[in-house]
């Protein structure tokens, strides 16, 4: 069989990915290469395709055993002879994933590096090893956001099979840790495919905060029943928000440090089978969290640096159906950021300009007016648009769907000179609350003290209103035109050097500002996308997919898997919509194998039939 015959036989899809082929192919060759693909990029086919294949044996090496298994079912489903060895694993399947590698029947086995590293495993793997994988291959280079030592000594293994061909395969994009990569697995003349790090399926929003919990509400609420993350910066800030939202009757959990272990996993066990909707977390949650289907990431602050963002938003929309990634933002949580970074340790001069720069990053990227898909794949260095620019932008971030607007040069130039002065007037001995009330005329005891009351600045924003000012002197702090010090015991605002030469006109700035949604524009944006992903939710019959849903969670309860392992949201979507009604239709539908055919074909069937109310013991 071709690699599209087996592609379309044994996961029903019938093109590949970008690089997919490609990464096949080198290994099918015997040659070394590094794939790097965004989350949800289709990484794990470019080594269970060669495994498929029958040529042979294929190991992957994993650091994360707690997916491990679920790995081995998903790939068992699409009827690949796979096993796992790792720590956690009872004697029953270990002895039988030892029996199978003996037999010679195994096509696909994970290994956690420690089980990997023993030795033991090289004389029964050697011989019938075609490939060796590597996944989340950044574990190797310190540069990487989670370095593991035991990745550094994966060589001494891998040396140990000088005929199998490697792969390395990793989400992160930095040029840095690639080339860690390539020196540390000791990859031989590598093919080097580095996929776009862009995922057009996410929907990027990114507000000045007014009001936490109502803006983080108003997100939940636009995803009933749906999947969904919110992360928080502090402990404090995740309970209450998780508390509020059990309040308004949200199925949801906190997820912290400081919670008990048995808590956490029993959070992250409900949330993958889909017994919990919503995860509000620390950035603790995430590394080990495999639900393809979590619509929305919320970002109640502000992450810690792009490369954060990118991780954690990436959590969204895995099996490349819509979903949204909305940021809220505020100054104020850059430098709780800081502050958290430096109370155990004092940064060398080095790593405290990293931070700073990584701060700043983060802030541009939020209050900036421009499009947040283009602004992400320009920190990554790719280009973008990706294919035409089309006339409305990307179609899918706050910008280009006309949610925020930007000030037109003029505009955002005399807006921020107003701000600007206002400050220079507080002479940096007062906080933002002082400058805020200034520019919006409302005078109290200090300001009418200091005569304040009295300068030309006092009320000139008054129209624009409070959130307006407060974001315009978030964005002024993230341009550098402003500076937020903790010389004192409170925060001062104080203008800097490029204010004062803003104000001369020196430089040029950019302003933004939310406007209220208009109801009809969103609605093409979504229509839009779920276009793109082959899909049309508006014909899909919500009812039904519903009642797929609660069938599939029933048939993986049984099976004690979590409910992708079956399938993929979008293939009940799209049974949803269609509604097929024999096997053959299903046969033509995206994303059902021959083997999940058989096992659960007549089901669905028989549910989109009506015949399935309750499901099946
Ligand atoms: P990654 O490990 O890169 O995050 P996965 O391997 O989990 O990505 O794949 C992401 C999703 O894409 C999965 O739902 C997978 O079934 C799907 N997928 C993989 N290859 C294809 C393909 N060729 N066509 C359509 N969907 C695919
Ligand atoms: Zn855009």
């Amino acid at each position: 069989m071709s690699p599209e015959q087996t592609l379309k036989n044994r996961w029903g899809y019938d093109t590949f990915k970008p690089l997919q082929k490609e990464a096949v192919e080198a290994a099918l060759a015997g040659r070394d290469c590094l794939v790097v693909l965004p989350t949800g990029g289709g990484k794990s086919l470019c080594y269970q395709m060669p495994a498929a294949m029958g040529r042979g044996l294929v190991l992957v090496v994993s650091p994360l055993i707690a997916l491990m298994d679920d790995q081995v079912a998903a790939a068992r489903e699409a009827g690949l002879a796979a096993d796992a060895l790792h720590s956690n694993l009872k004697a029953a399947p270990k002895r039988e994933a030892y029996q199978n590698l003996v037999n010679g029947t195994t096509e696909l086995l994970y290994v956690s590096p420690e089980r990997l590293l023993t030795g033991d495993l090289y004389e029964i793997i050697g011989p019938r090893l075609i490939l060796a994988a590597v996944d989340e291959a950044h574990c190797v280079s310190h540069w990487g956001h989670e370095f593991r030592p035991e990745y550094r000594r994966l060589t001494e293994a891998l040396d140990q099979f000088p005929k199998a061909a490697r792969m390395a395969l990793t989400a992160t994009a930095t040029p840095v840790v690639q080339a860690d990569i390539r020196s540390q697995l000791a990859l031989r003349d590598p093919e080097i495919l580095i996929g776009h790090p862009d995922r057009p399926n996410l929907i990027y929003r990114a507000f000045p905060r007014r009001d936490q919990f109502k803006q983080v509400l108003e997100v939940v609420r636009r995803h009933p029943g749906e999947g969904g993350i919110v992360y928080a910066q502090t402990r404090k800030d995740v309970e209450r928000l998780a508390a509020n939202l059990k309040k308004e009757g949200v199925s949801s959990a906190p997820y912290h440090a400081g919670l008990n272990a048995e808590a956490r996993r029993q959070a992250q066990d409900d949330f993958v089978n889909e017994r919990l909707d919503v995860i509000v977390a620390t950035i603790a949650f995430g590394m080990g969290i495999d639900r393809s289907n979590v619509r929305y990431v919320v970002h109640a602050n502000t992450p810690r640096s792009v490369e954060h963002y990118q991780q954690e938003s990436g959590r969204a929309g895995r099996d490349g159906l819509p979903a949204e990634c909305a940021l809220f933002f505020s100054a104020a949580d850059l430098a709780t950021h800081r502050w958290m970074a430096k109370k155990d340790v004092t940064l060398s001069p080095e790593r405290e300009r990293a931070l700073e720069k990584q701060l700043r990053d983060i802030g541009r990227y939020a209050v900036a007016p421009v499009c947040r898909h283009s602004q992400l794949a320009e920190h990554f260095s790719a280009p973008y648009p990706v294919g035409e620019r089309t006339e409305d932008g990307c179609g899918a971030c706050d910008v280009c769907l006309g949610e925020t607007k930007g000030l037109s040069e003029e505009e955002a130039l005399l807006t921020a000179k107003k701000v600007l002065s206002a400050a220079w007037r507080a002479e940096g001995r007062y906080g933002t609350g002082y400058v805020v009330n200034l520019l919006l005329g409302r005078p109290n005891d200090r300001i009418t003290g200091n005569g304040h009351d009295l300068l030309k600045v006092f009320g000139i924003l008054k129209e624009a209103g409070e959130p307006a000012v407060r974001s315009w002197i978030d964005q002024l702090i993230v341009q550098d035109y402003l500076e937020v010090t903790e010389e004192s015991e409170y925060p001062l605002l104080r203008i800097t050097p490029e204010g004062r030469a803003l104000c001369q006109d020196k430089g040029s700035v950019r302003l933004g500002l939310p406007v209220p949604p208009k109801a009809g524009k969103k609605k093409s944006a979504a229509l839009k996308k779920a276009e793109k992903a082959g899909v049309s939710f508006l014909e899909a019959d919500n009812e039904l997919f519903d009642k797929l849903r609660a069938l599939r969670r029933a048939v993986a309860d049984k099976k004690g898997v979590p409910p992708y392992v079956i399938c993929h949201d979008s293939v009940l979507l799209e049974m949803a919509s269609s509604k097929p009604k024999t096997i053959d239709d299903l046969r033509g539908m995206k994303g059902i194998g021959e083997k999940r055919l058989e096992k659960y074909g007549q089901l669905f069937l028989d549910a989109i039939a009506g015949k399935v109310e309750e499901a099946p013991e």
